[in-house]
């Protein structure tokens, strides 16, 4: 439906647009140039930190993998802006990565990590007393990828007072991938279909979030 204008000029232009002869100004304004949404991502470790190593695995490669993979699945999906705090084995330390999310304005945070220390399954973490719609978004969306591949039990949801959720001024949630030094989960982790699933999730919960 066309609203009535006193404008003549606007009148001019909704008839040449009625007739293809002009795209409405007004709508390409309103369209084009909405800024895409700034999504960080953090791969955990790299370079002279490993992270947790176990059963022929490595945390920072894993770490790295998925979210290369999440970026890029961002990337062919959503009209989103991703700035990641590696994109290879370099060294960043936390003060780095928060430094860097905050500079760049970041609307949210996802940290990437693998578990050990025993155990099996999927757990995440946000800040204590910080909101749990982008924790929850994300839980929830990796859980069910990952469950595509195979059978991953649900740690839940957790608070903690980690550096890169304290520090980031923005919602931020660190993702804690199964165990490295658990067989069964190790065994996951060494698919790639996994890893891709992983990214996946990571990737459909980060859009679920920002109404992608
Ligand atoms: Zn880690």
């Amino acid at each position: 439906m066309l609203v009535i204008s006193n404008s003549s000029a606007r009148r001019r232009t909704l008839l040449a647009a009625a007739a293809g002869l002009v795209v409405a100004p007004w709508a390409a304004a309103g369209t084009a140039h909405a800024a895409a949404p700034k999504v960080y991502l953090d791969p955990g470790h790299g370079g002279t930190d490993p992270g947790a190593v176990a059963n022929g695995l490595t945390e920072k490669a894993l770490t790295l993998s998925i979210a290369l993979q999440t970026r890029d699945i961002l990337k062919a999906s959503y009209s989103v802006d991703v700035r990641m705090s590696r994109t290879s084995d370099i060294t960043r330390s936390l003060a780095y990565r928060t430094s860097d999310a905050n500079a760049w304005g970041a609307r949210i945070f996802v940290s990437i990590h693998i578990n050990s220390g025993g155990g099996t399954g999927f757990e995440s973490y946000r800040y204590p007393g910080t909101g749990s719609t982008l924790h929850s978004a994300v839980h929830s969306r990796v859980l069910s990828n990952m469950r595509t591949v195979g059978s991953v039990t649900d740690r839940g949801l957790k608070t903690a007072n980690f550096h890169v959720l304290r520090e980031t001024a923005m919602p931020a949630v660190l993702t804690e991938n199964l165990f490295i030094d658990t067989v069964a989960d190790a065994n996951l982790l060494k698919r790639a279909a996994f890893i891709t699933a992983t990214a996946r999730g990571h990737a459909n919960g980060i859009a679920a979030y920002l109404g992608l």
